[in-house]
């Protein structure tokens, strides 16, 4: 961290921005924002090196969004990225975060029908972005003009170069006015992209954030790989063994906290609950406790946390993988604030860990794994503690032990019985007990790449998501009835706001794929693709 922290507010963004910012829960600028959103919103350009996770979206989507003159429906910012995964997401973040700005904003990739791009780009959008190719495709039949781009961003730029892109955007980059404003982002700036950048951009500010400036440096986050129906009593010795001072308990639904707070209060902890249904005058009363101290644990879904006025907790505890990395980033910086130290630690059941992967990938960093508690590690740190705490540890202990609740149907993520016959088996496959050894096996291999598809599965991507309506149920149901695979054959479902991604066997993908491109789902035209690991 530099020592000056600068809020967002600090660097003189609008207040539509600055809701923006808040609605999606970013607090303070993370190092590669703080450094390059003065310097872009006054007018330099400006190549900055950090590293993946670091925040870089918002660090050019931020002055882009706040240059970019609403009354006037030409492309005015301009995006260029490496992949179709990386635009779809890239365009998300900048329409979020200029939501309140009235911003349209267009992801532009191959594989989607370039006419429905085309109609997109004809109503008029202000930001493009986009994959060289088929940004050049536009370019050459003249269904985009960039005459009125002023703000170009070169993301990920060392990717493109790998990808062999750098010829496609030297074409793009002399199509687009010179009097225009040039960032480029890139994790590493081989000298290729240095060239690029020398004869591209015009006096630029170099900014580069080492390793050590993390988004989230203080925070340790760990996991403990424990079965669902474990999670429980896993998290009892976990908090007995941590001994946490204050600790927001996260989970999915209301009635996972509710469960939650009667399990732990059952076992000794002063636990409370905030969801949805619970009054204001409650909440209030809650929180004041909580923030008092007189409660330890407060149990809580992401939706009724957001905007809680609460101090930094020496504990971040989720029950289980949030869905998305931004749930997950969310969560985790409730604790760990204004550069104090913090603990995050995640339950992951063995299907979760897929998913956890995910978030990994996408934070660019790695969570540490742990080993679940013993009862004996649990007497040990009962006997280091004294006096009434050391009583509490022991009361908590000797509690009752209420079985965790079933908690079947989330919806979104959804595996098929493919283990034959296994009702429900998908919370039941790899749990292995307690049995460690079993552990260090699993860890082993999990330790490889946990994002590729499952053996002998391929991971399709489809361009539709929760935004046009699609639940997991819509999926199954295209590729049962026209690719005629049963149900159970089609493995995990990942649906995301603008795209999903579905597991089926990989002798079948192709077919899947094909059958896809000809059906709608939700009155929408479909486009499948293998999904290429990264
Ligand atoms: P990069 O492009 O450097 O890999 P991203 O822009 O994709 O990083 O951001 C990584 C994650 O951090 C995203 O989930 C994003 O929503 C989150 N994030 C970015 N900036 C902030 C911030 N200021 N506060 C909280 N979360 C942030
Ligand atoms: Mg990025």
């Amino acid at each position: 961290m530099t020592a000056t922290m600068k809020s967002f507010a600090d660097l003189g963004l609008s207040a539509e921005v600055l809701r923006g910012l808040a609605d999606l829960g970013y607090e303070e600028p993370t190092p590669i924002q703080e450094q390059t959103i003065s310097l872009l919103l006054a007018g330099r350009d400006v190549i900055a090196q950090a590293q993946t996770g670091s925040g870089k979206t918002a660090a050019y989507g931020i002055p882009m969004i706040e240059k970019v003159e609403p009354l006037d429906r030409r492309p005015q910012g301009f995006v260029l990225c490496p992949t179709r995964e990386l635009a779809i997401q890239v365009a998300d973040a900048i329409h979020a975060i200029g939501k309140h700005r009235g911003l349209t904003v267009a992801p532009v990739y191959g594989g989607q029908p370039i006419e429905r791009q085309f109609r997109a780009l004809q109503r008029g959008v202000h930001v493009v972005v986009g994959t060289p190719g088929r940004i050049m495709d536009h370019m050459r039949r003249g269904t985009i003009s960039f005459d009125a781009v002023k703000f170009l961003v070169l993301d990920e730029a060392d990717e493109m170069l790998d990808m062999g892109f750098i010829e496609d955007i030297e074409f793009i980059l002399e199509g687009v006015p010179a009097e225009r404003q040039t960032a480029l982002f890139s994790a590493t700036i081989p000298p290729r992209i240095a060239a690029l950048a020398r004869r591209y951009l015009r006096d630029a500010e170099r900014i580069t954030i080492s390793r050590n400036e993390l988004t989230v440096p203080k925070i340790t986050q760990t996991y403990y790989e424990v079965a669902g129906r474990q999670k429980l009593d896993a998290l009892g010795r976990i908090l007995d063994v941590e001994d946490p001072g204050s600790t927001i308990l996260f989970c999915r639904t209301k009635r996972d906290v509710d469960e939650l707070v009667q399990a732990l209060q059952g076992r000794g902890y002063s636990a409370e609950a905030i969801h949805g249904d619970i009054t204001q005058v409650q909440r209030e009363r809650t929180l004041k406790r909580f923030r008092d101290g007189q409660t330890d644990v407060l149990v809580a879904t992401d939706v009724a946390a957001r905007g809680l006025d609460i101090p930094a907790v020496s504990h971040v505890i989720n029950y289980d993988v949030p869905d998305d990395p931004d749930s997950y980033v969310h969560r985790i910086g409730r604790t760990g604030r204004a550069g104090r130290e913090g603990d995050a630690i995640t339950l992951v059941a063995p299907r979760e860990l897929r998913q956890l992967r995910f978030i990994e990938r996408v934070i660019g960093q790695r969570l540490k794994p742990m080993r679940v508690p013993t009862l004996a590690d649990v007497g040990a740190a009962a006997a280091g503690v004294q006096g009434v705490d050391r009583q509490g540890a022991e009361r908590r202990r000797a509690g009752p032990l209420p079985a965790a609740g079933g908690r079947a149907g989330r919806g979104v993520r959804r595996r098929g019985d493919r283990g034959g016959g296994d009702q429900g088996g998908d919370r039941r496959r790899g749990d292995r007990g307690g049995d460690p050894e079993a552990q260090r096996r699993n860890d082993h291999a999990m330790a490889g790449d946990g994002q590729g598809a499952e053996a002998g599965m391929a991971r399709i991507f489809l361009n539709i998501g929760r935004q046009d309506g699609v639940r997991p149920g819509d999926i199954v149901g295209a590729i049962a009835n026209e690719a005629g695979l049963p149900g159970r054959a089609i493995g995990v479902i990942d649906l995301f706001d603008s795209y999903s991604f579905v597991e089926v066997p990989q002798a079948e993908a192709p077919r899947v794929v094909a059958t896809l491109a000809r059906t709608t789902i939700r009155g929408r035209q479909l486009n499948a693709e293998i999904a290429k690991p990264r």
